[in-house]
């Protein structure tokens, strides 16, 4: 075990996405700050560098899932994995950012003493298998929402009978070769609907076999309006431009969802008819039994999926798997579908805050039972943040404002001379609900162990870009529920080695 005598201002958790642009921002806005990225893995980018299956693509347009700062340079709309983690990376070279990644250093551990107003923090090196302590007074959270060692995976009955390979598109094997082979995806979520056309381009064929149909939806590769924009106007007016139009659009889209939920079914009927082939089954394979947006809705770029069945290169089969067998799988209706590769896109196990374990003074948060500050803190939990992104809309939305949120808060601080602050729940009559209102089974499986909400600010999660903007950009920082203070310290603070010592006794 190593107990170094490291201080941080600031402990960025996770090196995708969302961390690489609190890096950023923090560089930016707060230069004096002394800051690490400690990430778990390898290398960067998180999601878009862990995920390598077919066809791997955002869904939502990278005019909103790129940062407000970086503008997105491509064409392309809705873009690949690769385009996407080569953003990153170039991103974090533009800003220095990648100067302060600690790889293969998984957070484990962080202790709050108020007493000192600093986190202990353990992270263990996976290089190494040492433990690494550090002290530090914010811990930033950027650390996604899901496992990365697993994916989810029902257990499906006789999948030892199988003589073909069942793979988890989170595991997708480098060498798979699926040329011309009979392929069945199970599943009806963004990741099956890109798979799908994607190994169609090359397998024999492509089965997607679904228990419960989604609102599927096509929309441009390519940016129109971009496009057109593109021919007259520079880079840095095109982006905000074009942002600000998917913004109003998507937040239309989910309001038209919530408020006139049969207009859009509607809208989104009419859509299926223009694409699908004629006399294929629309109630039956895209009709879901719930309204749009109480799950996430898929997208397919340029209807790449409707093209597929239209080809004859992919069938749709919405039916229950009753079991695997030697040749492929059976379902409960009694029909055997045949396959050489079965790929389970059957989701993600989530996680909050990459599994770390919280305590404050010694006791330890219970996350589940803390209620969310803006989206953004925990109540009950000091000089943390966590960056978690929209559901309904592009995550790094969100997280551009939290950070901005986090700076200011940073800036606050100082200016004051505070060295702690906690959301304080003081609203023991107002009722909770889940943190995460989507019904999606991998919401469902896991919102238990995730902090709840309550149902007006700050303690609601609004899931509204337009109100988020006011909230953490432009309103005043303080309010009822933020407590600012300065703990008396009892120790010389400049040793944080004296902290981690007496933390150790
Ligand atoms: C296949 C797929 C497609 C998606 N497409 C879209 C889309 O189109 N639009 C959209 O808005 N969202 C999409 N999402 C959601 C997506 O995850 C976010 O958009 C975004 O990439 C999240 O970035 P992040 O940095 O917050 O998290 P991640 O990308 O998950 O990165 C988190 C990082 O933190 C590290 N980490 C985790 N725990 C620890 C720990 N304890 N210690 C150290 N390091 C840790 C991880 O190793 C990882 O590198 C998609 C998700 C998936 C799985």
């Amino acid at each position: 075990m190593t107990a170094t005598s490291e201080h941080l201002d600031v402990l960025i958790v996770g090196a995708g996405l969302s961390g690489i642009g609190a890096a950023c921002h923090l560089q930016t806005t707060l230069p004096g700050k002394s800051y690490a990225i400690f990430e778990a893995r390898e290398s960067m980018g998180g999601t878009w560098d862990l995920f390598r299956y077919p066809g791997i693509r955002s869904d939502s347009d990278m005019f909103t899932l790129g940062y407000s700062f970086a503008p997105w340079k491509s064409p392309k709309s809705i873009a690949d994995g690769p385009s996407i983690l080569a953003y990153i990376k170039e991103t974090a070279s533009d800003y220095g950012v990648d100067r302060k990644v600690r790889y293969q250093h998984r957070v484990v551990r962080a202790e709050w003493s108020t007493e000192d107003a600093v986190w202990t923090v353990e992270a263990e090196r996976a290089d190494t298998g040492e433990t690494v302590r550090l002290t530090c007074g914010f811990l930033f959270m950027c650390a996604g929402y899901y496992r990365y060692d697993e994916g989810y995976s029902p257990d499906f009955k006789g999948t030892d009978q199988f003589s073909g390979r069942i793979i988890h598109p989170q595991h997708w094997p480098e060498d798979l070769d699926y040329a011309g082979k009979r392929v069945v995806v199970i599943g009806s979520g963004a990741t099956a609907v890109t798979l799908v056309p994607a190994m169609a381009e090359t397998a024999a064929h492509v089965t997607m076999l679904q228990r419960t149909p989604t609102y599927v939806v096509s929309l441009p590769g390519r940016d129109p309006i971009a496009g057109l924009l593109g021919k007259f106007l520079p880079q840095k007016l095109l982006y905000p431009i074009v942002r600000w139009k998917n913004v109003l659009l998507s937040m239309l889209s989910f309001q038209l969802s919530r408020h006139k939920p049969q207009l859009m079914k509607g809208l989104i009927r009419k859509g299926l008819e223009k694409q699908l082939p004629e006399g294929f089954d629309i109630d039956k394979h895209f009709k879901p039994p719930y309204d749009p947006w109480d799950q996430r809705l898929c997208v397919v770029p340029d209807g790449d999926l409707f093209q597929a069945i239209k080809k004859d290169s992919v069938d749709v089969v919405t039916d229950q798997i009753d079991t695997f067998t030697e040749k492929g799988v059976r379902l409960a209706s009694g029909t055997e579908l045949e396959a050489d590769i079965v790929v389970t896109a059957t989701g993600l196990n989530m996680l909050a805050i990459g599994g770390l374990q919280i305590s404050v003074d010694g006791k330890p948060v219970v996350l589940s039972e803390t209620v969310g500050y803006k989206g953004m803190m925990f109540s009950g939990v000091p000089n943390l943040a966590a960056a978690i992104g929209y559901t309904n809309a592009s995550w790094t939305l969100k997280c551009d404002l939290v950070c901005q949120y986090v700076t200011r808060l940073l800036e606050y601080m100082d200016s004051h001379g505070y060295r702690q602050v906690v959301p304080r729940w003081t609203e023991p009559t107002l009722p909770t609900t889940p943190f995460v209102d989507l019904k999606s089974g991998y919401v469902l499986r896991a919102v238990d162990s995730f902090p709840k909400q309550a149902s007006r600010a700050p303690w609601r999660l609004y899931q509204n870009y337009i109100r988020d903007l006011m909230m953490l950009r432009h309103r005043p920082l303080v309010d009822e529920a933020l407590e600012f203070s300065n703990p008396a310290p009892t120790r010389n603070q400049s040793d944080p080695q004296a902290h981690i010592a007496a933390r150790a006794s």
